[in-house]
């Protein structure tokens, strides 16, 4: 199946939501103008279309293969990793002191949706070296940025991320990976770790493992984590006591190595501390908010990629008349089209809130900007990634009985989106974050106030008006779940409403985001300027979005503020309970 980037729309994201106009007036971004983003954008494309989305089949059926300690990457993939690398897409967001770009990470998860939609078994390797430059970035000492940072940001090495024991997972603080220091200040590093995305490949020269681990007599739990850097290979070039030791036959990305890694088998491997002694899960966090959005925009391009599959068979298969003329199959397109676009809007939006926390030079603005971004970053990951799942699920319906063959390709996706709400912590654990860390920081008040702003100065007429009461009434049972949750003492019930309140929460705001790109694309065509039949577009799946999504979102207030005891209603006995048995 072929994949075309959706230029035009992300230009217009970029635009309208993420602000790229206001990003660049701040000093940080001064390089970044409407042509520097064409451009980029067409160059990526290229990549994408023309490099990785040839590779996306290849990759599923040859999978990444294990010998001795050795991962060779499915044919192709090598070579793609080093046009990736000599086109200078590494250094996209990287710190200019050490060649990287700095442009800003809205700009940079428009690059990595298209490298996704292509290939999302190869760019995920890009999403977590990403956040090892980003830890190393603001954790790491002036050495360790000159050795490692450097070789990240222009893509002769790539990064990994440590955190998973078999013991270990969702509970990150029962971690048992060990490290004492040495002498000369490294540490040695013992334990091993599962599951870890690209942990061996042959695509580079050297692999950076940022590894959390517990020095001796560390406190309990996440407070006595710590995070290490630890080469495939030393400087020099030997190699570390590092080793990959098998990998895993999984559902989907198969051309991704997700590795079981051991440390210090012949007690010599060594590890370099990153940031202060039990001071990991710091570092780690600012890592995995990067990483979160950046699986968020997973969610995204798979949900682009399913689209574009979709709509292309229903265009062509008959069935009395060509399938995409029933009206079944337009609602599944129109859904599938809307949310992809709502997703998109949310994850770029959320990256731009990061952009503004890091490069406002206005304190107060840039603080604002942080309590937006982290209160944002958990919707972003988990509404958007099971909305990928969702959508990928669709084009299979579409595509009817030879969705479910392996031939068309079209459930390659459903296989690849599945992983997404599960790693860099499962969406229930986004959703926990929402409700018992986000929410008491209070921004989504703040937030709340100008969306309904927003809607009660939206413009009358026949198609924005129609979307200002459904979107009055989405907001009002956030805003009282919100108030239902806040208020609460018991722990229980608030978990108990975390899953749903998130996805009320998204379903709001990406209908909010939504409906500001029709209130544009009405202004430009009033203009007389932008492309017609785009803009008219943006209006339409707009209202869809309103009219068929935000309905039986509203409705989630009542799950939400049901309590916990209907989720205990039952002992475990009960859910055990076999029906002959009575
Ligand atoms: C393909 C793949 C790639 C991966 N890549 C990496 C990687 O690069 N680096 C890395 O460190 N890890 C990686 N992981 C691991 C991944 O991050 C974990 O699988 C994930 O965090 C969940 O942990 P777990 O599998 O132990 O599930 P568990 O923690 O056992 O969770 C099982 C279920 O219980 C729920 N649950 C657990 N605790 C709670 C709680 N307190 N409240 C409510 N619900 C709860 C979860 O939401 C989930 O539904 C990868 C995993 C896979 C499959």
């Amino acid at each position: 199946m072929i994949y075309r980037a959706p230029i035009a729309e992300q230009h217009f994201v970029l635009d309208s939501i993420a602000d790229i106009g206001g990003l660049s007036d701040l000093p940080a971004f001064e390089a970044v103008s409407a042509a520097v983003v064409e451009s980029i954008l067409l160059e990526s494309a290229k990549l994408a279309e023309e490099v990785l989305a040839p590779l996306n089949r290849i990759g599923d059926a040859q999978g990444a293969s294990f010998s001795e300690n050795t991962v060779t990457l499915p044919a192709g993939f090598v070579e793609a990793y080093r046009k990736y690398a000599a086109g200078g897409w590494a250094s996209l967001g990287g710190d200019p002191a050490h060649g990287g770009q700095g442009l800003p990470f809205a700009l940079g998860c428009a690059v990595q949706e298209q490298l996704t939609s292509a290939n999302m078994a190869f760019a995920v390797c890009m999403t977590l070296t990403q956040g090892a430059i980003e830890a190393l970035s603001a954790h790491g000492s002036k050495e360790q940025k000159e050795l490692y940072l450097t070789r990240l940001i222009n893509g002769d090495w790539t990064g990994t991320m440590n955190l998973t024991e078999p013991q270990a997972g969702s509970d990150v603080g029962a971690l048992r990976t060990k490290a004492e220091r040495r002498p000369d200040g490294s540490y040695h590093i013992t334990g091993s770790k599962i599951f870890i995305t690209w942990g061996e490949h042959d695509a580079a020269e050297n692999i950076i493992h940022l590894v959390l681990a517990r020095v001796p007599g560390a406190p309990e739990g996440t407070r006595g984590i710590s995070l290490f850097l630890v080469p495939k290979c030393l400087d020099g070039g030997a190699r570390n006591d590092v080793r990959c030791e098998s990998i895993e036959h999984k559902l989907g990305i198969h051309a991704s190595p997700t590795c079981t890694m051991s440390f210090g088998e012949n007690g010599q491997c060594i590890g370099y501390l990153v940031g202060a002694e039990n001071g990991g899960m710091r570092a780690m966090f600012t890592m995995m908010n990067h990483a979160r959005i950046g699986v968020g925009l997973q969610g995204v391009a798979v949900a682009e990629r399913a689209y574009q599959g979709a709509l292309a068979y229903a265009r062509e298969r008959v069935q009395g008349k060509r399938i995409v003329e029933h009206a079944d199959v337009r609602r599944m397109l129109m859904t599938m089209k809307a949310t992809t676009e709502a997703i998109r809007a949310l994850v770029y939006f959320t990256a731009a809130a990061l952009d503004r926390a890091h490069a406002d030079a206005d304190p107060e603005k840039g603080r604002e900007a942080q309590l937006l971004a982290d209160l944002l970053t958990p919707i972003a990951k988990a509404y958007a990634t099971d909305m990928g799942v969702e959508m990928a699920s669709l084009a299979i319906q579409v595509f009817g009985g030879v969705g479910y063959i392996e031939e068309t390709g079209i459930a390659q996706h459903l296989r690849d989106s599945r992983i997404a709400p599960i790693y860099e912590g499962t969406n229930g654990i986004q959703a926990l974050d929402l409700v018992s860390r986000k929410l008491p920081q209070g921004h989504w008040r703040r937030l709340l106030a100008e969306i309904d702003y927003f809607v009660s100065s939206l413009p009358d007429g026949e198609d924005i008006g129609h979307m200002r009461l459904h979107l009055a009434d989405a907001v009002g049972s956030l805003k009282y779940a919100s108030e239902w949750l806040a208020g609460k003492q018991s722990s229980d019930d608030i978990a108990a409403g975390a899953t749903p309140y998130l996805r009320l929460f998204g379903t709001v705001v990406c209908a909010w985001l939504l409906t500001k790109q029709a209130v544009i694309a009405r202004a430009q065509l009033n203009a007389g300027k932008g492309d017609t039949r785009f803009l008219n577009a943006k209006i339409a799946i707009a209202r869809f979005f309103a009219e068929q999504m935000l309905p039986p979102a509203a409705a989630l207030r009542g799950p939400i503020t049901c309590g916990a005891g209907m989720l205990y209603a039952l002992s475990e006995e009960q859910l055990a309970a076999d029906s002959r048995q009575h």
